[in-house]
């Protein structure tokens, strides 16, 4: 039996795309080894989002080729897709397969063992802005037991000034709910309690099939054996009125929303070119405070945006903490050649950036103890995930539907088992201590 061994970069759907491809070649003969492995077939779903990710695509795809030197290696995804020329040029890769493409692997390999003797290589690599059909892809099992994410949307059509996914991925195209249904069928049926919707542009979705988010999030809702859905990162005004009050009618759905920001002073939203004011911003995260009870809003933000000056800094900071974020990302802005952020004037030296990200990372660090805090005391709904050791003691660990991080102590084999439980105190990565025998199985 031939060994394959993947490696996945970058983001959540991205993941799914690797995992799938995992899938296929499995129920094609492959045997699936870690990527560490001499394997006969590698495949490398690079990422393209920062010039980091490019440097990492291309070290994974020169290490597999060291670890075996007669095996087919396999590029695929963004940093194929935008960095084309240069792939092609790379003389450590195979195949080459884009984004939307990535179905084809195991007909890419076949096509390519018949032309071995010939030393060619195999490419599929299309414009991607011209790929309109969305590029159906299955997973039945994932490598957590608990939690699928579920990929069900593709591309972007936002354009913001320093993102290159729109090249990479192409515009909007949403999977058709049939299939969506039919996978988290699937995936309940294997036990699987908890989907996350994922996609580039997860608020697009249904913008061109005629349905939409919330309606997909309706029909998910029905499936039985699912506990919990949660919602990958959202679009601020995909929330309206309808959209939170909808949602708070649907209790599967996580108090969690992870409402992409990015900066919060409108001056350096708009170099961004993203679509909305902080006010809009503020209106989102009210709606959803007005439906739920105590809501985990999560976001991103870039510190060191070209332009950004000491009083925008200031305004990001002051409007992180009048939001009262459960979590923040922070990301030290990082030129992407063929953005237009790229080419603007006053970029942000690397030691300003780093003086800006330390400050956010202590202001937020606070905001998310204060966020876990109110649990203290209180019964919580955990999930329990695995056995993990925590401060020397053998725990239990899982998420609320928050998505706080919940630790139980006491080792038992009940990973994937839903209780009730009361959070003690916070510990200092901000993560519940549950009390030992207080927990009541809800399943
Ligand atoms: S919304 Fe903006 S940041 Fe997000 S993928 Fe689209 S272009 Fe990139």
């Amino acid at each position: 039996m031939k060994k394959a061994a993947l490696h996945n970069l970058g983001c959540k759907v991205n993941a799914y795309e690797t995992e799938a491809m995992g899938q296929l070649l499995r129920e094609n003969g492959y045997e699936l080894v870690p990527f560490s492995e001499k394997a006969d077939v590698y495949v490398i779903n690079t990422c393209s989002v920062t010039v980091v990710a490019d440097k990492k695509s291309r070290q994974m795809i020169h290490r597999a080729r060291k670890l075996n030197p007669d095996a087919v290696v396999v590029a695929a995804g963004c940093y194929v897709q935008t960095a084309r020329e240069q792939a092609m040029a790379d003389e450590a890769i195979d195949i080459l397969i884009g984004n939307n493409k990535k179905h084809e692997l195991v007909e890419a390999l076949r096509a390519f063992e018949e032309r071995r003797s010939q030393s060619k290589r195999w490419m599929d690599i299309t414009d991607i802005s011209q790929e309109t059909d969305y590029e159906e892809l299955r997973l039945d099992k994932t490598a957590e037991h608990t939690r699928a994410f579920l990929k069900v949307q593709d591309g972007c059509n936002q354009f913001c000034s320093y993102c290159i996914i729109p090249y990479a991925r192409g515009r909007v195209r949403s999977r058709d709910l049939s299939e969506v249904m039919a996978e988290v069928e699937r995936l309940a049926g294997n036990g699987y309690r908890e989907v996350v919707l994922t996609g580039i542009h997860l608020s697009s979705y249904g913008v061109d099939n005629g349905e939409s988010l919330l309606s997909l999030v309706q029909r998910v809702h029905e499936v039985e054996g699912i506990k919990r859905i949660r919602l990958g990162s959202l679009e601020p005004k995909i929330v309206t009125e309808e959209f939170a009050r909808e949602l708070a009618g649907l209790p599967k759905v996580c108090p969690h929303f992870h409402l992409s920001l990015q900066s919060g002073c409108d001056a350096t939203l708009k170099r961004m070119n993203r679509k909305y004011t902080c006010e809009e911003y503020k209106r989102g995260c009210e709606l959803l405070r007005k439906y739920f009870e105590h809501p985990a809003l999560t976001t991103d933000v870039i510190v060191g945006f070209p332009g950004e000056t000491e009083e925008e800094f200031e305004a990001t900071r002051a409007f992180l903490k009048d939001i009262a974020f459960f979590e923040v990302h922070i990301f030290k802005y990082s030129k992407r050649r063929g953005t237009r952020a790229a080419a603007m004037p006053n970029q942000v030296s690397e030691d300003v950036k780093n003086v800006r990200s330390d400050i956010l990372f202590e202001d937020t660090g606070k905001l998310s103890y204060d966020f876990a805090a109110w649990y203290a005391g209180k019964k919580v709904e955990v999930l329990l995930e695995e056995e993990t050791v925590v401060e020397g003691r053998s725990c239990m660990v899982g998420h609320t539907p928050e998505y706080v991080k919940a630790v139980l102590p006491g080792k038992k084999n009940n990973a994937n088992q839903m209780v009730l439980a009361q959070a003690e105190t916070v510990l200092s990565d901000h993560s519940l201590l549950l009390k030992q025998n207080s927990t009541e199985n809800i399943d």
